[in-house]
C-alpha cells in the first residue's frame, strides 16, 4: 500500500495558521501596527480602505529590512526577535512566534517595500496568496511600507463571513488604539476612507503617567483629562500605573476598559472583575467604569502563549494581584474624594454618638447596670462598654425590633433605654435632626440645601454591611454558642459552595460542627442573627456566592457580609421611631460609601430647595 502520510504544500499550511493568527481584518490591523512599533517607528500611518476589506496599509519610519530580511519575513516561524527559547521569558517586543506575516500573506494580496539606512535603494516583495511574485528595488526613504489587499480573496467562506463595515471598522479602532496605548511616545494616524480618524501627537515627557494621560485625552477626547484619577502602586509581584474614570463618569455601556500586562493589551475577567469591585457602591449596578491600567509583572510569571492572538494571558498568581489592584483602585478613589458628602444642617460632632460618651458619665448620677459586662474582655472599661450598648441599641433596634426574636430585642432596648434617655436630655434645645417616614418605606430629612429621602432597607443594608466588614476585620464576628447543634438542610451544590468558604464562614461566626452530603451542623452562629434565620440565609449566601463573584477560592468575606446585611436588613413595610429614624440617617452617612447599597442600589436622593421652588413656580 502506498504511503497515505504527506507533508501539506507550505501555502496550505500558512492558509490553516492563518486561520488562527488572522479572523478580521483588525488582526491585521495588530499585527502589522506591532510590528512596526518593535522595528522601533517615531511615527506610523494605518490607512484603511472598506473595513480594511479592500486595503490596510502600514506606513512607519522604523528600522526597515535588509533585502534579505525582507524575504524571510514571510517565512513561517521567521523572526527577529527571538533566537533561543530563553529569550521567549524576557520579551520585550510584541512579536515572537514569526507567523504574522507568513499568515497575512498566505490569505491577502501584499505588498512590501522597506529599507534600512545603509542602504540605497530599498526592497519591494509582491505576495499573491502566500507566493512570492516578484522581488525588485524601489526608491523608498528608511522605514517599511506593507499594503494588505482583498483579504481572504482566497478563502471566500472567510470573506464571507466577515461583519457589515461598520463593526470590522469598530474592531480595526480598538486594535488601532489598544496599540497606540502602549505607544505614547509615537505619533499614530488613522486614516479611513479618507478621512483622518485619529492624528494622536507624540509626548515628549518621561513620565509615564503623564504620557500615558497625553494618550488617553488624544484618543478618547480633551474632556476626559477631568475624569481620570491616577492609579499608581509598585510591590514586589505588581506594578501598576494608569488612571481610572471617576464614578460619576461611569457608562451604561463596556468598552473604556483597558488592560495592560507588560505593555501588551489583555482582557482578563478575573482582575475586570477586581477593578469593578473596587467601584461597588460608587455606581449603580449596570453601569461600567472606564479604566486605564498598566499591569507590571515578573515576565516569569506571565504565561502569554495560552492563545495565538495573545490578548488571553494566565498569571501565577492571580488572587495577589486581584486584591493589589482591588485595594489599589479603591485607595485611589477615596485619596481623590470621588465619594459626595452631604451638608447636614446640625452640628457634625452630634451625629457621632461618641460625642456624648464623656459627658454622660459626668451628668448622670444614677447607678447603671451593665449587662453587657464581661470581665474576661480585653477591652472592657466603662467607656468602652457604653459606647458599645449605645452603638448596639442604634444598629440594633433597627433591625431586631422587627425581627423574629422579640425577647432579645427587649433586653436591649430596655437596657439601653437609660443611656438613650441621657441622650434625649442631653439633647433637648440643641438642633436635633427632623425626620420623617413616608409609607414605612422611606425616611426623610431636611439638609441645608433641601431634603433627602432615604430608601430603608438599602441604607440599612449599606450600614449592616460596613458594620459587619469592620468587625471582621478588626476583631472577628461576634458570635453566640448554641445550647443544642443546629441541623441546616441545603441540596449538595450548595454544600459544595459552602464547603469552599468554610473558613470565611467561621470568620463571620458561624461555627461549622459537621458537614454531610446534604446537612450543614452548626454550633455556634453570628450574634446578630437568630436561628431561624439561619437557613435562609446560608441558601442566600450559597446563592449570591454562586453568581456574583468568578472564583469561589477568593475570599468570599465580602459576600458573606453583603447576604448577612440583606438578611438581617430591615424590609420596606417596616414602621420606624423616630430614635430609629435618626439612627438610620446618621449611621447611613458615617458610613465610607453611602451613596448605594451594597449591592448596588441608590440609598438615597437629594431634592434641593430650588427644585422644589421650581416645582411650585410652574
Ligand atoms: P514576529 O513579529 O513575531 O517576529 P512577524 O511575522 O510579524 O513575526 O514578522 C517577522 C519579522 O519581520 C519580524 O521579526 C521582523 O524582523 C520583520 N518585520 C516585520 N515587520 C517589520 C517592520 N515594519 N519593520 C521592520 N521589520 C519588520
Ligand atoms: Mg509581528
Amino acid at each position: 500500500m502506498a504511503n497515505q502520510i504527506r507533508l501539506l504544500p507550505e501555502n496550505v499550511a500558512n492558509q490553516i495558521a492563518a486561520g488562527e493568527v488572522v479572523q478580521r481584518p483588525a488582526s491585521v490591523v495588530k499585527e502589522l501596527l506591532e510590528n512596526a512599533v518593535d522595528a522601533g517607528a517615531t511615527r506610523i500611518e494605518l490607512i484603511v480602505k472598506d473595513a480594511g476589506k479592500t486595503l490596510i496599509q502600514v506606513i512607519d519610519n522604523g528600522l526597515g529590512m535588509s533585502p534579505s530580511d525582507a524575504k524571510l519575513a514571510f517565512e513561517r516561524h521567521a523572526t527577529s526577535k527571538i533566537k533561543t527559547a530563553n529569550d521567549l521569558f524576557d520579551l520585550h517586543t510584541n512579536g515572537f512566534r514569526g507567523e504574522a506575516l507568513a499568515s497575512i500573506a498566505a490569505v491577502s494580496h501584499v505588498r512590501l517595500r522597506t529599507k534600512t539606512e545603509k542602504e540605497e535603494l530599498g526592497t519591494e516583495i509582491r505576495i499573491d496568496g502566500g507566493e512570492i511574485k516578484s522581488n525588485t528595488r524601489v526608491q523608498i526613504s528608511t522605514g517599511t511600507v506593507i499594503e494588505v489587499r482583498d483579504l481572504f480573496y482566497n478563502i471566500p467562506a472567510r470573506r464571507n463571513f466577515l461583519k457589515g463595515n461598520s463593526v470590522e471598522t469598530r474592531h480595526i479602532v480598538d486594535a488601532f488604539q489598544r496599540v497606540a496605548f502602549t505607544a505614547p511616545k509615537i505619533r499614530f494616524r488613522l486614516v479611513h476612507n479618507d478621512n483622518e480618524v485619529f492624528n494622536l501627537p507624540p509626548s515628549q515627557t518621561d513620565n509615564l503617567s503623564a504620557n500615558l494621560r497625553q494618550r488617553i485625552v488624544g484618543i478618547m477626547g480633551r474632556n476626559t483629562n477631568e475624569k481620570l484619577v491616577p492609579i499608581q502602586e509598585d510591590t514586589e509581584i505588581l506594578k501598576i500605573t494608569g488612571f481610572v474614570g471617576k464614578p460619576s463618569h461611569s457608562k451604561k455601556k463596556r468598552g473604556e476598559q483597558f488592560f495592560f500586562v507588560n505593555n501588551r493589551f489583555i482582557k482578563h475577567n478575573y482582575l475586570n472583575h477586581g477593578v469593578l469591585n473596587a467601584f461597588e457602591g460608587l455606581i449603580p449596578p449596570g453601569s461600567y467604569p472606564a479604566y486605564y491600567l498598566f499591569l507590571e509583572v515578573p515576565p516569569q510569571s506571565l504565561d502569554v502563549n495560552i492563545h495565538p492572538t495573545k490578548t488571553e494571558v494566565k498569571f501565577d498568581n492571580e488572587r495577589d494581584l486581584y486584591a493589589i489592584i482591588r485595594s489599589t483602585v479603591k485607595h485611589s478613589l477615596g485619596q481623590y474624594n470621588v465619594s459626595p458628602s452631604l451638608d447636614f444642617e446640625r452640628d457634625a460632632g452630634l451625629d457621632t454618638p461618641y460625642a456624648y460618651k464623656d459627658k454622660s458619665t459626668v451628668k448622670s448620677p444614677s447607678i447603671q447596670v451593665d449587662k453587657d459586662f464581661n470581665p474576661f474582655r480585653k477591652e472592657y472599661s466603662v467607656a468602652a462598654g457604653a459606647k458599645r450598648k449605645e452603638t448596639l441599641q442604634q444598629w440594633e433596634a433597627l433591625y431586631l425590633d422587627n425581627g423574629p426574636e422579640k425577647e432579645l430585642i427587649h433586653s436591649i432596648e430596655v437596657e439601653a433605654e437609660d443611656i438613650s434617655q441621657q441622650l434625649f436630655d442631653e439633647k433637648e434645645g440643641l438642633d436635633v435632626l427632623h425626620t420623617f417616614q413616608l409609607h414605612a418605606k422611606y425616611v426623610a430629612s431636611s439638609i441645608k440645601s433641601g431634603m433627602v429621602l432615604i430608601d430603608q432597607n438599602a441604607a440599612h443594608q449599606r450600614i449592616l454591611y460596613e458594620d459587619y466588614l469592620e468587625k471582621v476585620t478588626l476583631e472577628g464576628m461576634g458570635h453566640q454558642q448554641l445550647l443544642f447543634p443546629l441541623k441546616v438542610t441545603l441540596t449538595s451544590n450548595e454544600i459544595n459552595i459552602l464547603k469552599d468558604v468554610k473558613t470565611d464562614l467561621e470568620t463571620a461566626g458561624f461555627h461549622i460542627a459537621e458537614i454531610g452530603e446534604d446537612q450543614i451542623t452548626l454550633d455556634a452562629i453570628p450574634v446578630s442573627i437568630a436561628e431561624k434565620q439561619v437557613d435562609q440565609i446560608l441558601e442566600e449566601l450559597a446563592g449570591n456566592i454562586e453568581n456574583e463573584v468568578p472564583d469561589t477560592s477568593f475570599s468570599q468575606i465580602d459576600t458573606i457580609a453583603k447576604s448577612l446585611a440583606k438578611s438581617l436588613s430591615i424590609k420596606a413595610g417596616t414602621p420606624l421611631n423616630s430614635k430609629e429614624q435618626e439612627s438610620l440617617v446618621n449611621k447611613l452617612f458615617s458610613c465610607k460609601e453611602p451613596n448605594y447599597s451594597p449591592s448596588g442600589k441608590k440609598t438615597f436622593i437629594t431634592i434641593s430647595i430650588e427644585d422644589l421652588e421650581q416645582q411650585f413656580n410652574i
